[in-house]
């Protein structure tokens, strides 16, 4: 299994000098599957260059999965090129909403007033699909979502194949509720967790929604993944900040911590691939 990281950051999209080596760009990862066909999780603007790369292909299918409807998870979509191109079916998984549907919350932000083409003017065939709790095959994956803490209905992802795992955590608030998303990660091959604050500035952010190092680094200590790369890198960190952190969280965790970092692809050994 190969996962791309095509953004990020949290919170808002960081472009320039600050932040050229671990990216601006808002959360999107690219899963390469059994089937070639692409899945992606989540729709920040690191979804405008992945669309951009698989346009190369044209593929007929894609998958998307969302974690929750935060915008920097969902900016990208309009600017998702498949998602235009005729032919071309998208099918979209992601939590239930309070009061409405999760096509229709998608549709109303893909629509005037906030954009400029009507939801139902993209050329592609786009299904929707809410998931809260379980477990399915996905184009040879087997995806497992489950409710983490965050406001608003948010999920966490693991993702399994061939014996490899990953576990996707974008955003979790770890304080109020430490083993949030424990059962998803959990002796994964790798985790990409939430770390998006210091301990000092968790203190004025409370209920915002983020882990703090200290509560990231007692998670990682109890779910024990193989490598762990910290997750949504707030608007103000800078490069340098960021590896500050990691050592900190080094530190915390007593055990390597990795940054994530947009471009970076991780490799998840199979035993499926070593046959
Ligand atoms: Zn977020
Ligand atoms: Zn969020």
């Amino acid at each position: 299994m190969r996962a791309t990281i095509w953004g990020c950051r949290g919170s808002l999209a960081t472009p320039g000098a600050a932040t050229v080596r671990y990216g601006g760009n808002t959360t999107s990862l690219e899963l390469e599957t059994p089937t070639g066909v692409p899945v992606v999780i989540d729709a920040g603007t690191g979804i405008r260059p992945l669309g951009l790369a698989l346009e190369e292909c044209s593929p007929e299918r894609i998958h998307l999965l969302l974690t929750h409807l935060h915008l920097d998870h969902v900016e990208g979509l309009g600017f998702f090129a498949p998602l235009f191109r005729d032919g071309c079916s998208v099918t979209v998984w992601g939590p239930p909403q309070d009061g409405s549907s999760l096509a229709a919350r998608v549709a109303a932000y893909l629509s005037p007033p906030h954009f400029p083409l009507p939801f139902d003017r993209f050329g592609a065939s786009i299904e929707f699909v809410e998931v809260w709790q379980e477990t399915w095959e996905l184009e040879g994956l087997r995806v497992t979502c489950a409710p983490v803490r965050h406001p608003g209905n948010t999920l966490g992802y693991r993702i399994e194949e061939g014996g490899a795992s990953l576990a996707f955590i974008p955003d979790c608030e770890t304080a109020l509720e430490p083993d949030s998303g424990l059962a998803l990660a959990a002796g994964a091959d790798a985790l990409l967790h939430d770390a998006q604050y210091t301990a000092d500035e968790y203190r004025t952010r409370v209920g915002w929604g983020h882990s703090a190092l200290p509560d990231f680094a007692g998670f990682v200590g109890r779910a024990d993944p193989e490598r762990v790369l910290m997750f949504h890198h707030d608007p103000s960190h800078g490069d340098d900040v960021l590896e500050e952190m990691r050592r900190t969280a080094e530190r915390l965790a007593g055990r390597p911590i990795e940054l994530a970092a947009e471009g970076l692809a991780i490799d998840l050994a199979s035993s499926r691939d070593s046959i």
